[in-house]
């Protein structure tokens, strides 16, 4: 038995509670509404990819414990990607760590290298996953909100500025950015690398989304940035950028110290994951350009499909430049509370979407904000924004 005089959970953890992504997916499946809440891919990456990751599984590479930094073949590939792509060179024996995907990349980061009582800089609304390693690693945060402004969410440079104490140690930099698909442009990010540098900051890139931004200015990684490469833990994807979610295949790439660093505490977390996955998506990283173009002009024009659609059933949307979201604004609608809003979405239109207002420190800059995930097959988003214009328009 345990004491009833003290709560279970520790203080660290008590604030957050079950994510909003089960209850509005219990919700989907009770009223069989379609889920545009959580942002998973309704149809798998490459088929040959899968083969492969078959194949390793198979010849018996990766089912036993893989090397802790990755299997050699997946940090070569993941530093022939970075020099191919951004022209960023790593060592793929000292500059370059697997993990359990992006998640465990952000977690290890945070608890590496945050002291308690360090204050760690991330956007709100922020990914989900920042505020509770920020806790654990005993970090205060500090958020700096992204507002409405001409059509997408913007960062103010000087509440940023402002935000830097003596007592800052990291900024967590997302983008292209999940919920509000905002891409940081080339004066941001110079503004973002001469303030850590002048202010002697750590920075964690969160850039999972590298192959998703849709202008033809493509991704800048904040590594690339003057000053940048020696202070930056730059983490990626294969969940999101080859659609296997389920395989937690993440990476840093950052200097031998950093990395060092970032897996000190990663050997206590999972140690290692995904062995044969991990052949695979060296596979995956080494497929020609044209896989990368098709993957974006698919989700580009899945985009071009759920905004005009939320549009034309009354949303104000913020067109997204990067991810696969599209944040709303539910105040045409004549609704100003998002948690409200999504709790009656599915009786009223059969479909299930994210209040972001979860994503906030302060709830009431995201009232009336709602995030719909677009990675999902042209059918699905076809059907679900005629639900909801029928529920809102009545045609
Ligand atoms: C999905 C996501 C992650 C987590 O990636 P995994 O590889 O699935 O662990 C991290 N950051 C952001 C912004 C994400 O959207």
């Amino acid at each position: 038995m345990t004491s009833s005089a003290r709560p279970l959970l520790n203080r660290r953890l008590a604030e957050f509670g079950t994510t909003i992504f089960a209850e509005m997916s219990a919700l989907a499946v009770a009223t069989g509404s379609i889920n545009l809440g959580q942002g998973f891919p309704d149809t798998d990456g490459p088929e040959e990819i899968r083969e492969a990751a078959v194949q390793a599984l198979r010849d018996g590479r990766g089912n036993q414990y893989p090397p802790g930094p990755g299997v050699p073949e997946l940090r070569t590939a993941i530093t022939a990607h970075q020099e191919r792509r951004y022209g960023l060179s790593y060592d793929p024996d000292r500059e370059v760590l697997v993990t359990a995907g992006a998640t465990e990349a952000i977690a290890a980061a945070l608890l590496a290298l945050v002291e308690p009582g360090d204050e760690v800089i991330a956007f709100e609304p922020y990914y989900d996953s920042y505020a509770a390693c920020i806790a654990m690693a005993g970090g205060t945060r500090v958020p700096v909100t992204l507002r409405p402004h001409d059509g997408s969410f913007r960062l103010d440079l000087d509440e940023l500025r402002s935000a830097v104490t003596p007592r800052t140690r990291l900024l967590l930099i997302n983008t292209p950015h999940n919920p509000t698909g905002t891409v940081l442009t080339h004066a941001e990010l110079t503004a973002i690398a001469q303030l850590a540098v002048e202010r002697d900051l750590l920075v964690v890139a969160d850039e999972v989304y590298e192959h998703l931004v849709f202008d033809d200015a493509g991704h800048l990684p904040l590594a690339s940035f003057p000053g940048m490469r020696e202070r930056t833990v730059s983490i990626g994807s294969a969940g999101k950028t080859f659609s296997f979610t389920g395989w937690k295949v993440g990476w840093v790439t950052s200097t031998p110290e950093l990395v060092t660093a970032v897996r000190s505490a990663k050997q206590f977390l999972t140690y290692v994951a995904s062995g044969p996955f991990q052949y695979a998506v060296a596979e995956a990283l080494n497929l020609p350009d044209s896989y990368f173009e098709t993957f974006r002009a698919d989700m580009r024009a899945k985009r071009d499909l759920l905004a005009a659609g939320l549009a034309d059933a009354g949303f104000k949307v913020f067109k997204p430049a990067g991810t696969y979201f599209v944040t709303t604004d539910i105040r045409p609608l004549g609704e100003t509370d998002g948690f409200a809003f999504c709790r009656s979405l599915p009786e009223r239109a059969g479909v299930v979407a994210i209040p972001n207002a979860v994503f906030y420190d302060h709830r009431e800059e995201g009232a009336p904000f709602v995030r719909f995930a677009f990675c999902k097959r042209t059918e699905v988003l076809t059907d679900a924004t005629e639900r909801l214009r029928k529920a809102f328009v009545g045609r």
